[in-house]
């Protein structure tokens, strides 16, 4: 028998036409489709899961801005509208390290239905993109698959906001995937019910916990100095106590890390505790892998939790995110790939579609934006090489390790997604490719919808 087979050519039906296809919707791919529908144009949601979101949602990761101080000089924009929606809507509440608010990730998905439906967006949820389709090198459609089986969407302008570039690379974009032994971890994320809040608080109090605190363990992390002495909400003890009582097998030295919110009704959430390294996201097989594993280490974490955390002793497991949350994949090398001296030296550009404050966290660095320094995001940071009408938003755009550690933060992906959503739009009203499009013109929507560029 071969080790493959060939599949034989079939027709497949065009379920739909638009002008803007968005592709993910996470923090990129809903603020690119919010922004294109408000300038002017028919726009296209596909989603592989039943809610829009991405990782807030599916993954359950709730904290949007928890880097926001006094000082901070942010972009404004759909970013700082999914805070005051979600506020308004009762689907946030107050963040414990910082001026923001922390998202709540089942309310969040009734805000993100709402802002699809109020801009007019059509929705197509649980659809995944499985190929592109090309015209020679432009991108004129996808094709996804369904219960229905295989559909065409044929679009005139394509946002790939999947986080794993997996439009770019299907349609012959050049990408970069980070190596697996230096990827940043995965982690599976979950919820908890049943603490106490008061006692909870009152040991956080008690013990209170900074981001120095981060480079205990196994981890080392580079801050600039100005971050060691602030409160994080940072949990490491009761699992180096399990250890020690071998309750957690010594070599899972690796469960410590923040927890979120906690709620008068005792949830506990936005557990992020678990990192798991050497899992691709883009591999079934290693997903599938460490969703089981990430698992197994929650259910140890827990048990610490409940044995040395004050107020945790009736916590249980309210719920697991959708799916492992994954940080790091392919991005693509972009008409121009932003750097590690960009993010941490204030890099400023002619085509810059916003601005984003100097937050990097990742790869064992940790820079707090305490002060007003921000740099500009460059338009051309998510321009593919080689595929005409496509363009990439959220954390897939082209940058190095330490840009990725800026750029891969949702905030800054939705800036980018505004950015993304507003030049697509903008190229097709104007009929000019996208790699063409007047930055002067997109501009000047960007500054009509609430955004800072420079
Ligand atoms: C555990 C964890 C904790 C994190 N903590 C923070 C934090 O505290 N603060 C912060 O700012 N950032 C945090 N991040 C980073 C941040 O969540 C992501 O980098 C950000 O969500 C990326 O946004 P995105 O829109 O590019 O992609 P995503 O949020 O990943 O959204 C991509 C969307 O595309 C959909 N999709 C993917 N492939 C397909 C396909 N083939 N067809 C159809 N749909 C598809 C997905 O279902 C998803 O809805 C964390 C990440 C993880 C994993």
């Amino acid at each position: 028998m071969p080790d493959f087979i060939t599949e034989p050519a079939r027709r497949v039906e065009v379920v739909h036409r638009t002008q803007v296809l968005v592709v993910g919707s996470g923090p990129g791919g809903l603020a690119a489709a919010l922004a294109a529908a408000r300038t002017g144009v028919e726009v296209t949601l596909v989603e592989r899961f039943g809610c829009f979101g991405g990782n807030i949602t599916a993954v359950g990761v709730e904290g949007f801005a928890w880097y926001r101080h006094e000082a901070t000089v942010e972009a404004g924009g759909i970013g700082r509208e999914f805070e005051e929606r979600a506020k308004a809507c009762g689907a946030a509440v107050p963040e414990s390290q910082s001026l923001s608010y922390e998202l709540d990730s089942e309310g969040f998905k009734l805000v993100a239905d709402r802002l699809v439906e109020e801009a007019g967006i059509r929705p197509m949820l649980h659809r995944l993109f499985v190929a592109p389709i090309l015209d020679g090198n432009r991108i004129v459609g996808i094709v996804t698959e369904s219960k229905a089986g295989r559909e065409a969407i044929l679009a005139e302008r394509v946002i790939d906001a999947t986080g794993d570039a997996d439009v770019a690379v299907r349609a012959g974009a050049p990408c970069v995937k980070t190596p697996i032994e230096d990827m940043q971890a995965a982690s599976v994320m979950f919820h908890l019910a049943g603490v106490d809040k008061r006692a909870f608080l009152s040991g956080v109090s008690a013990d209170p916990q900074t981001y120095a605190d981060w480079s205990t363990g196994e981890w080392q992390i580079e801050t600039s100095g100005k971050e060691d002495k602030l409160f994080s909400p940072f949990l490491g003890k009761p699992f180096a106590q399990a250890i020690r009582d071998g309750v957690i097998p010594a070599h899972l030295n690796t469960i410590a890390g923040t927890w979120g919110a906690v709620h008068d009704t005792g949830e506990l959430t936005y557990m992020n505790l678990v990192h798991l390294s050497g899992c691709d996201g883009t591999d079934p097989d290693s997903l599938g892998r460490f969703e089981i594993e990430g698992r197994r280490q929650a259910m140890l974490a827990i048990e610490a939790l409940r044995r040395y955390t004050p107020g945790c002793s009736g916590a249980r497991l309210r719920n697991f995110g959708m799916t492992i949350g994954i940080r790091d994949t392919r991005k693509i090398d972009a008409a121009y790939n932003l750097t590690e001296a960009d993010v941490r030296g204030e890099a400023r550009f002619e085509d810059s579609i916003g601005i984003y404050p100097e937050f990097i966290d990742g790869y064992g660095v940790l820079v707090l934006p305490t002060t007003g320094r921000y740099m500009h995001i460059p338009l051309r940071a998510m321009l593919p090489q080689g595929v005409d009408s496509l363009i990439v938003a959220g954390r897939a755009i082209g940058g190095d390790r330490i840009a990725h550690a800026a750029t891969r933060n949702m905030a800054a992906c939705a800036v980018a997604g505004q950015g993304a959503g507003i030049a697509a739009a903008v190229s097709v009203k104007l009929g000019q490719p996208l790699a063409e499009v007047p930055i002067v013109a997109v501009q000047a929507e960007l500054i009509r919808q609430g955004v800072r560029i420079h």
